[in-house]
């Protein structure tokens, strides 16, 4: 029974979840990955919904200091991909059975701008039943408002850490934790089915901290969470800090499931890169997102490390999913909650 469980994560406050995350996180009990498994599959049943994931620019103006494409990386070769390029690689993954397509890229001033408006139309015109998903960072309420006006159903932006303080030390100004709140707030407020989500090990974060992460989504309630662990980037501040542990990763996700019944949790493709993916989508996962940028680009889309190698193909990945008993879902996979 997964109810004694849910109902505990429903309820539990923050010092006891730090508590619970200090004392399991060496060896998480079985039980809690049953019972995410148990709950998702009451709601989802088995299926894990395939997104083509896209990452139309890696041009970015950020500074974060964790990923690997921020602005101040400058032995990196920027790419970004023509409105044409983008919509050919849908039209491309659309021949190949795909209905739910995620747009992701750095925050590139070109694209954050009425030309992802205009892209957007273009795919919702050419394929109209089509879930498209955007994740592109931050921007105006107004531009949130014509992407979705556009068609646009989905936005994914991960609140990264739900403290100031640790915000502050991965984000330099002028990037700021309450601007990151407020575009959240916004997107939901503008009609998007809403992702948040943070990277688990990022330098700084501590037991409270995670327990902070975990409670923020419950109390959000958004209708994504992008839960995957931190990879160390070349060339960025955090290039020498430890990778976040796969095992604790899907012990969040897990902790993330029984808090957010009804949202889809995508097995992330840095979760992926530690090995943990099938874990995750055995406690709780339900979404897997592989990679269709054309491949004279994607070698380019460093967040992390090792990246470009663990490009799965779709084939490969279908496969892994039947082997785990579950089914591969191409359709629109519309988060429920
Ligand atoms: N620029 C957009 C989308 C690209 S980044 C945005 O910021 O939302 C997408 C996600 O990748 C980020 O939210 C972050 O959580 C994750 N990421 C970035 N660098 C990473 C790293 N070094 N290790 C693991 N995840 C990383």
């Amino acid at each position: 029974m997964y109810s004694d469980l849910m109902n505990w994560a429903q309820s539990v406050q923050r010092e006891e979840l730090a508590a619970w995350i200090a004392a399991h996180r060496e060896n998480p009990p079985g039980a809690l990955f049953e019972a995410a498994d148990a709950l998702r599959r009451r709601v989802y049943g088995d299926r894990v919904f395939f997104r083509g994931l896209i990452e139309f620019s890696n041009i970015c103006a950020r500074g974060c200091r964790y990923c690997g494409l921020n602005a101040s990386q400058t032995s990196l070769h920027r790419y970004r991909m023509t409105e044409a390029e983008i919509v050919c690689a849908v039209s491309a993954g659309y021949r190949r059975g795909f209905r739910s397509f995620v747009l992701q890229s750095g925050e590139d001033p070109y694209y954050q701008s009425p030309r992802l408006v205009s892209v957007v139309a273009q795919i919702k015109e050419q394929h109209p039943d089509c879930a498209v998903t955007l994740s592109a960072g931050e921007m105006s309420e107004a531009l949130y408002r014509a992407l979705y006006d556009a068609g646009a159903d989905r936005y994914l932006l991960r609140h990264e850490t739900a403290d100031a303080e640790h915000y502050a030390g991965l984000h330099p100004a002028p990037m700021s934790f309450q601007h990151r709140m407020k575009c959240l707030r916004t997107l939901k407020a503008v009609g998007f089915a809403t992702g948040a989500g943070f990277m688990v090990g990022s330098p700084g974060q501590t037991d409270e901290r995670l327990a902070g992460d975990l409670l923020f989504l419950r109390a959000f309630q958004p209708h994504m969470a992008g839960i995957g662990p931190f990879i160390p980037a070349k060339g960025t501040a955090f290039e020498a800090e430890p990778a976040g542990s796969a095992n604790l990763t899907v012990m969040m996700v897990a902790l993330a499931r029984l808090m957010l019944p009804l949202a889809t949790l995508p097995a992330t493709t840095a979760l992926g890169a530690l090995g943990g993916r099938d874990r995750a989508l055995l406690a709780g996962a339900n979404v897997l997102m592989p990679d269709l940028t054309p491949p004279h680009y994607r070698a380019d889309y460093k967040l992390y490390d090792g990246k470009a190698e663990v490009d799965a193909q779709v084939d490969q990945m279908v496969r892994e999913v039947e082997a785990l008993g579950l089914t591969a879902d191409f359709s629109r996979g519309d988060p429920l909650g």
